[in-house]
């Protein structure tokens, strides 16, 4: 190589190692900021993230679709967005560290307002009022919590559900703590239900009415009065996003689009 091939080839070089270390950088970069509404335009996707166990708000339906309330208000957002809806199903208490950890870029989940995960993430505006409930198999019926004596209740991992067990039955005796079931999907809980390993469930009280017109055998036996709001969760980085989301909310609140769904999803029943 000549003085000036030489002279070039380190020019060419050095260009190439700036080129491709600016490249990762970038990358890296990408990575680890949060969603925002440009980025999700750039990429032309909106990553959901769901548990779909909970119907109507999402569950699998025959053809395998995952579908529900919380599933159209998640198109709604990706239409508002004019990017394509991908919806990832987790386990219910997998969501918020899939948000932190932006494998999502949003979770709508039937998830309620509460402040101890609204210490790490931003939730929406409120969308759906809730509280929770009790089912059991018909064989058995309990009319309130005295009748849950030393009874074996089954919750999900992770929900408002599991929190109410534990300060309502287990800190106060009513059960004790190894009669307190816990699972990852209500499926599993519905299933140790049937076989008989749970006396009861408590889960979200619309759940639980849908539960107790899909699922055979089952009874809702009653109410307990917890004044939840569901909203949707997002990072605490993406203030423009949580915006975005809001107004579609509001708007669907506003044109009476909200109600329908909920009529669509819940029917007269
Ligand atoms: N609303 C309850 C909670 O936020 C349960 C939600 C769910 O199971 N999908 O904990």
């Amino acid at each position: 190589m000549s003085k000036v091939e030489r002279k070039w080839f380190y020019l060419v070089f050095a260009v190439l190692v700036v080129a491709i270390v600016a490249y990762l950088g970038y990358n890296i970069y990408q990575q680890q900021v949060y969603p925002t509404v440009t980025s999700i335009k750039n990429k032309g996707v909106l990553v959901v993230g769901t548990s779909a166990d909970f119907p109507p708000f999402e569950y699998v339906n025959q053809s395998g679709a995952i579908v529900g309330l919380d599933i159209d208000i998640a198109n709604a957002i990706a239409k508002e967005l004019g990017v394509k809806l991908v919806v990832k199903d987790l386990s219910f208490d997998a969501l918020i560290s899939a948000l932190q950890g932006k494998q999502v870029d949003l979770v709508i989940a039937g998830m309620t307002i509460t402040p101890e995960r609204s210490k790490v993430v931003d939730f929406s505006v409120p969308y759906y009022n809730a509280s929770q409930a009790v089912i059991s198999l018909t064989t058995q019926k309990f009319s309130g919590v005295n009748d849950l004596k030393n009874k074996k209740i089954g919750v999900q991992t992770g929900t408002t559900g599991e929190s109410w067990a534990e300060d309502n039955l287990v800190n106060t005796s009513v059960i004790p703590e190894s009669n307190l079931f816990h699972y990852d999907k209500l499926s599993d809980a519905l299933l140790a239900l049937k076989r008989g390993d749970i006396d009861a469930i408590i889960i979200d009280e619309p759940v639980a009415r849908m539960f107790v017109r899909t699922v055979s055998g089952v009874q809702y036996d009653f109410g307990i009065y917890t004044g939840e709001q569901y909203g949707i969760a997002i990072n605490k980085d993406s203030k423009d996003l949580l915006n975005l989301v809001n107004t579609v909310i509001n708007n669907m609140k506003n044109s009476g689009q909200l109600d329908s769904l909920v009529q669509k999803w819940f029917g007269s029943g």
